[in-house]
């Protein structure tokens, strides 16, 4: 339903080491830039709790949910 808007690719950056990432929706790891980051960034939730809304997110749900809203915020 979007592909015909793919003219421009749009770059945002990956939220656990800001490296630049081209927005792709067949991307597994976004918004991180790799599996790592995104690895690593799930290990920091754990660890010391997000700061995003408070607390993780309790589930895969809610981590999707996350993951739009950072998206959202690179319009
Ligand atoms: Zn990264």
């Amino acid at each position: 339903m979007t592909e015909t808007k793919e003219k421009t690719p749009r770059i945002y950056r990956c939220p656990s080491c800001s490296a630049s990432v081209i927005y792709d929706v067949k991307n597994p790891n976004r918004p991180f830039c790799s599996s790592r980051c995104k690895d690593t960034d799930i290990i920091a939730w754990a660890k010391e709790g997000y700061k995003i809304e408070g607390k993780p997110p309790q589930n895969e749900d809610e981590f999707l949910e996350l993951q739009k809203e950072l998206e959202l915020k690179d319009d």
